[in-house]
């Protein structure tokens, strides 16, 4: 069978979040009526100490509507280069928002609060107006790193003097407070919103959260509804995003140990040039020239073992609920055998 080391997003629901989904309680949630999905937004909110939640199809759509909302065209939103919003998501701050968008680049995509300081603008007529800054945690291209609080903090700090919105794009913000500690409640206290993957090492099938204020998450239903996300008897998906906040997130310690395994055993092998230590479910590694991520992924699959191309000498691991102990010993074996 298949190693498959793409993403955490190809996990299958399991037993339990099947009968979870098929036993949910539904209605039309674009009228509100899906207590499900009430159910799910109210667990978020109340987890991160924030008022209110918006359940949406994609942890894009829940990014989009936050830029969406917290800015006005001709805004500029500050965030890493290696960001999701920069990087993977069709340069909808331009299309939906009408923002300017204002880049820092660091080693592995942790800003620093004097990054950001520096990055804000002086008010003048000829410049965008520094809105919003974003912060993944964790970083996906920066190999899964992580913000602690007391960076977080910091950033916070800048946001608040000088009158800008923090977005907190937490895809993955369960391995980060996994790897780190802290407590959503903690985290949540330092954004003004945050979105929150369940599909991710979640296991959920489909949806991301939007978590804010009332205000903010009832302006951003009107944006979810023109993006096409207002979904019907959407509660069959919030349950298993219920069953997987309730299952999933106690486990997450185990993809961190699958992803140091993977990571111990590739700092031996001779085609490794270099390895960015994974502090959550993600390793990125770079392979040593002329060999290409294509090539190498190629022999990879032939030994029943998946992974993803993430630049041309890079390649990326991510662990998740779908691969076991045994897997990983398999797939370090499989490496092994590798010769180029
Ligand atoms: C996966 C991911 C998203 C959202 O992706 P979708 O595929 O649209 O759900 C957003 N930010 C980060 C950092 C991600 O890894």
């Amino acid at each position: 069978m298949l190693i498959d080391l793409l993403s955490d997003t190809v996990t299958r629901p399991t037993e339990g979040m099947l009968r979870a989904m098929m036993a949910a309680e539904v209605g039309d949630d674009v009228f509100g009526e899906d207590p499900t999905v009430n159910a799910l937004e109210a667990k978020c909110a109340e987890m991160f100490g924030h008022e209110a939640a918006l359940f949406c199809p994609s942890g894009t759509m829940t990014n989009q509507i936050a830029l969406r909302v917290h800015t006005r065209p001709l805004d500029e939103v500050i965030c890493d280069e290696m960001s999701h919003i920069y990087q993977y998501e069709v340069g909808g701050y331009a299309v939906n928002s009408g923002l300017a968008i204002h880049l820092i680049r660091t080693p592995n995509g942790i800003l620093s609060a004097e990054q950001v300081e520096a990055a804000i603008r002086p008010r003048y007529d000829w410049l965008p107006r520094s809105a919003l800054v974003v912060v993944e945690n964790t970083c996906n291209r920066g190999g899964g790193s992580v913000y602690s609080l007391q960076a977080l903090r910091q950033i916070r700090a800048v946001c608040q003097r000088h009158g800008l919105a923090l977005h907190i794009d937490g895809a993955r913000i369960f391995n980060a407070l996994a790897a780190r500690g802290g407590t959503p409640q903690e985290v949540g206290a330092l954004a003004d919103s945050l979105s929150v993957c369940l599909s991710k090492g979640l296991g959920a099938p489909v949806g991301s959260v939007l978590i804010g204020s009332r205000s903010f998450i009832a302006e951003a239903r009107r944006v979810r509804k023109v993006m096409g996300g207002g979904m019907r008897q959407a509660g069959y998906l919030a349950a298993a995003g219920i069953y997987a906040l309730d299952h999933h997130i106690e486990r997450l310690p185990e993809d961190h140990l699958h992803a140091q395994q993977l990571a111990q055993a590739l700092a031996e092998m001779p085609w490794v040039e270099r390895l960015y230590p994974p502090e959550t479910n993600i390793v990125i590694f770079d392979l040593k020239p002329p060999l290409s991520a294509m090539a190498f992924l190629e022999k990879l699959l032939q030994q029943g073992v998946r992974a993803a191309p993430f630049g041309p000498h890079t390649v990326r691991m991510v662990t998740h609920l779908d691969v076991s102990g045994e897997m990983i010993q398999r797939a370090i074996s499989a490496l092994r055998h590798l010769a180029f």
